[in-house]
C-alpha cells in the first residue's frame, strides 16, 4: 500500500530469512543427491504458514470471498513455493476449462510473493508453475495473469503449442476486469471493507503466434479511508455516519473517487483551526488527502455549530479533497500534485469544466469558483436527506433552504458566482 498510516508489514527478521534460506538450500541439495522431489519439514512449512496467514487475513478475492490457502497442496521447486487458493481471483475472464491461482513464494525470501491466477485447456493442478511456463508441450494452452501482494495485477501472458493453424486461438486478447473498494480505517484499526466491485471491463490484446504476452495493468482500485484518532467519537464523525447512512450520493462520493489512478486515501481529523474557519482539506501528500474540521470553541468550531451546518462543511471539504484528487490523477509524482505540469496534463485530460475554471482562476483560486457554480445542488441534495431523512429524487431540486445553506463558505466577494446571485 502506498500509505504510511496503514498497519506495519509483518517483516520477518534477517535471522529468520537466512535460517529459511538454509533449511531450502538444503533440501534442494537432498534432493539433488537423491534424486528425489524437493520436500518441506512440517516445522519449516507451520512457519511460512504463520507469516502468509497474517499477510492475507482480512483480505478477499473480487469474489468477496476470503482468500484462504490449500496447505495440504503446497509444492516445492527449486526457487518458489507454490499454495493453491481455495476460492481463486478472478481478475480476468476466463475461457479455458481449468482455473486456479496460486501463492507463489520465492524460497530465499518470504517476503516476495505474489499471486498467479492461471488458466489451461488440461489440468495443471500436479504442475508447478514454473514447469507449466517453460515445458511447452504439443497441444498445451495456457494463460495468466501475476498479481502482487495488494491485489493489483502486474501483467497478463499466454502461450499456446498447436500445430493445426486453422485452429481457433481464444488466447489473442484477454477481457481484464476493473475492481473497486472501499476500506474505512480508525486510526490503524482496520474496520470494514465494502464489497469488491466490477467498475468496467476492458480488452488487453498481446502479440500475435505462441507466447504473445499481453501490457500490464492494474484491474483494481481500493480507496481508503481513515479516521483520525482526533476525528474518532466526536460529534463531527457522528455526522459524518450519518451522512453515509442518509446520503447515497455523499456514500458515493466517499466511494466514488476518481477512478485514473489506483489508491488514494482520505483522512479525516480533528484540529484547531481558529475561529474563522470550518475546515480545510490539505492538498495530497504521499497519496494522503486530509480533511479536517475545525474543534476549536468558537462558533466556527463543529460542537459550537448545528448539525445541519456541521454536515455542510464535511460535506464541503470532501469536494475539495475530490479536486485534489482528480488533479492527483492528471499530475502526481509519488502521491504528491506536480504543479509545474498541471496546466498541461489539464489541456489533455478528461476534466475540461475543471481546465476551465483552472486556467481562469489559478490552483487557488478555482476550486471555490467551481464549487460555487457546479456544487451547490450536490451540497443541497446531501443536506436535504440528512436533515430530513428522505431522498430527494433525482429530477427534483432540493428546497431552497438547502441550496441557501450550500451557499457557506462560497459566499466571497471574489466569488464570481456569488456575485451573481446577490446582484
Ligand atoms: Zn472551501
Amino acid at each position: 500500500m502506498k500509505n504510511n498510516l496503514r498497519p506495519p508489514k509483518c517483516n520477518y527478521g534477517n535471522k529468520s530469512i537466512s535460517w529459511f534460506f538454509v533449511l531450502i538450500l538444503n533440501l534442494i541439495f537432498f534432493s539433488c543427491t537423491q534424486e528425489q522431489d524437493p520436500v518441506i519439514s512440517q516445522d519449516e512449512l507451520q512457519t511460512i504458514r504463520n507469516f502468509i496467514d497474517l499477510e492475507v487475513a482480512g483480505k478477499t478475492t473480487f469474489d468477496n470471498l476470503p482468500i484462504e490457502l490449500d496447505w495440504k497442496k503446497a509444492k516445492l521447486g527449486d526457487d518458489f513455493m507454490e499454495i493453491p487458493l481455495i476460492n481463486p481471483i478472478r481478475s480476468f475472464e476466463t475461457v479455458l476449462d481449468y482455473f486456479q491461482t496460486r501463492l507463489v513464494i520465492s524460497n530465499s525470501d518470504l517476503n516476495a510473493y505474489k499471486f498467479i491466477s492461471l488458466e489451461s485447456n488440461f489440468d495443471h493442478s500436479h504442475d508447478l508453475f514454473t514447469t507449466l511456463i517453460s515445458e511447452r508441450k504439443e497441444g498445451n494452452w495456457v494463460r495468466w495473469m501475476q498479481i502482487d501482494n495488494n491485489l493489483r495485477s502486474l501483467e497478463v501472458s499466454s502461450y499456446r503449442t498447436i500445430t493445426d493453424p486453422k485452429a481457433n486461438m481464444p488466447l489473442d486478447c484477454v477481457t481484464v476486469t476493473y475492481m473497486e473498494r472501499t476500506c474505512f480505517y480508525e486510526g490503524f484499526s482496520l474496520i470494514s471493507c465494502t464489497d469488491w466491485e466490477t467498475v468496467s471491463q476492458y480488452e488487453v490484446c498481446g502479440s500475435e503466434g505462441e507466447g504473445g504476452g499481453g501490457g500490464g495493468s492494474t484491474n483494481y482500485k481500493e480507496d481508503v479511508i481513515i479516521k483520525d484518532s482526533s476525528f474518532v467519537g466526536t460529534k463531527a464523525d457522528c455526522i459524518f455516519e450519518k451522512l453515509l447512512d442518509t446520503s447515497e450520493g455523499f456514500q458515493k462520493m466517499i466511494q466514488e473517487f476518481d477512478g485514473s489512478f489506483s489508491v488514494a486515501n482520505l483522512i479525516f481529523a480533528m484540529d484547531n483551526l481558529g475561529s474563522t474557519r470550518r475546515g480545510e482539506t490539505s492538498p495530497p501528500e504521499n497519496f494522503n488527502i486530509t480533511n479536517t474540521i475545525n474543534n476549536n470553541s468558537t462558533n466556527s468550531g463543529a460542537s459550537y455549530r448545528p448539525n445541519l451546518l456541521t454536515a455542510k462543511t464535511i460535506i464541503h471539504e470532501v469536494i475539495h479533497a475530490e479536486m485534489f484528487r482528480k488533479l492527483l490523477s492528471l499530475a502526481s509524482t509519488n502521491g504528491n500534485i506536480i504543479t509545474s505540469i498541471l496546466s498541461s496534463m489539464l489541456e489533455n485530460g478528461d476534466y475540461p469544466g475543471m481546465l476551465d475554471y483552472y486556467t481562469r482562476y489559478g490552483l487557488n483560486g478555482f476550486q471555490h469558483q467551481q464549487m460555487a457554480a457546479h456544487y451547490r445542488e450536490t451540497i443541497a441534495r446531501m443536506l436535504q436527506e440528512f436533515q430530513t431523512g428522505l431522498v430527494v429524487p433525482s429530477s427534483q431540486m432540493p428546497s431552497s433552504l438547502y441550496m441557501d445553506l450550500a451557499w457557506e463558505g462560497l459566499n466571497h466577494s471574489t466569488n464570481t458566482a456569488w456575485q451573481t446571485a446577490i446582484s
